[in-house]
């Protein structure tokens, strides 16, 4: 299916776009996390959306961060079994990723998990998504990220899921602790610059990259600590939509491919992860490349930003084990390779992982 999503970045944009939200279908399946959606009143304002339409709704609410091929089946299965005729994906970029999965998966003739990973049909019951967080850009993108437990790392599915609907309010944001803000907006960040870094760039996502780093620039400081108003969380979901537009066209690249098994096995967040690795990876482009990064970004050089990430997340160095299996991974993934704009041998990805 190709993009063609209607995006309210806004807010109340749930209520405001309750209509829309409710002509999607007769009876919806509310895909969410344990808990944090019941806290920050995004559920409560989807209910209210379709209960004022009067249109049914069952909730699954078992996703847990970086969801599973098995939990994505599960309610894949239920949604059938309760007739829901489309998703709701409600949360983090785990509640979006699992939504676009499950809105695949439930309109299959059977809802084998080969069929996540195979074939190029993109068709998916109509589907809206609502983040709660600032980072994975999710809700424009057409990634479906799962933990897939055989391999010991996450993986895309193959089909371009892009939603129908993507109502974006910087208000969920408010309950968000300055960690889980810190977490999705350097995710956002890093898509912002693995999308200008990256081979498939092109004059429209540069112009949007220049956007999304002038936005998050903007709101930088609140990831030091600074209070933010409400003009600045949606600002910061704003910024984030827009890093997931970048990538949308573009992809990641080597630093996101780096970053799965030390989140799957050191339980590092995806944002902090992804980060561990990314002055490294400027570190490897052209210096006029390197430049507009740091400017944009406000670092006067790569060892700036490097100290700042320390001292947000602490210096704390990956075992080798780990990044020697990060690397090992990373060279299987030749696609991932040819986006960035350098030879990425092996001796570079060791560069980028050993960047100090
Ligand atoms: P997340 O894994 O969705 O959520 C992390 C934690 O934050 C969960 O405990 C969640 O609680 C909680 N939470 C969510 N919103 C909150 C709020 N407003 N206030 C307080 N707590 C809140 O985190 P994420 O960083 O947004 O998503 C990461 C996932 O997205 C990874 O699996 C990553 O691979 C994927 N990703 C996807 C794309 C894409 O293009 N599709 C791009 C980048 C990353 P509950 O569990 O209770 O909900
Ligand atoms: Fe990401």
């Amino acid at each position: 299916m190709n993009e063609n999503i209607t995006v309210y970045s806004e807010r109340e944009a749930v209520r405001n776009h309750a209509d829309e939200l409710a002509a999607l279908g007769k009876k919806a399946m509310i895909v969410t996390g344990g808990s944090s959606s019941r806290n920050n009143g995004s559920l409560d304002d989807v209910i209210s959306a379709l209960s004022s339409h009067g249109t049914e709704y069952v909730i699954f609410d078992g996703v847990e961060e970086n969801p599973s091929v098995e939990t994505v089946v599960t309610a894949a299965v239920a949604a059938r079994e309760n007739n829901a005729g489309f998703i709701i994906g409600v949360g983090g970029g785990s509640a979006l990723d699992a939504a676009k999965a499950i809105a695949f998966l439930a309109e299959k003739e059977n809802t084998d998990h080969k069929l996540l990973y195979s074939g190029n049909d993109d068709s998916r019951l109509p589907l809206a998504l609502v983040p709660t967080t600032c980072g994975t850009g999710s809700e424009v993108t057409p990634v479906s990220v799962l933990t897939v437990s055989q391999l010991g790392t996450k993986k895309s599915v193959s089909h371009r899921l892009f939603p129908d609907l993507a109502l974006i309010d910087g208000k969920y944001l408010k309950t968000a602790p300055l960690t889980l803000i810190r977490n999705t907006s350097l995710d956002a960040l890093t898509h912002l610059i693995e999308s200008r870094l990256n081979t498939k760039a092109d004059n429209e996502s540069r112009r949007i990259v220049d956007e999304g780093l002038q936005m998050w620039r903007s709101t930088r400081e609140v990831l030091e600590g600074k209070p933010a108003d409400d003009e600045m969380l949606q600002t910061m979901m704003k910024a984030s939509t827009i890093a997931g537009r970048a990538i949308a066209l573009t992809s990641t690249t080597l630093p996101h491919g780096l970053s799965y098994p030390l989140t799957i096995r050191r339980n590092i967040p995806h944002g902090k992860a992804v980060g561990y690795f990314i002055a490294g990876y400027i570190a490897e482009c052209e210096k006029s490349e390197q430049r507009y990064v740091l400017d944009r970004t406000g670092f006067s050089d790569i060892n700036e930003l490097q100290a700042w990430y320390k001292e947000l997340y602490g210096a704390e160095k990956a075992d080798g084990g780990i990044l020697n299996d990060a690397i090992e991974l990373l060279w299987l993934n030749k696609p991932k390779l040819k986006t960035a704009p350098f030879n990425a041998d092996l001796d570079a990805l060791r560069r980028i992982a050993e960047y100090t």
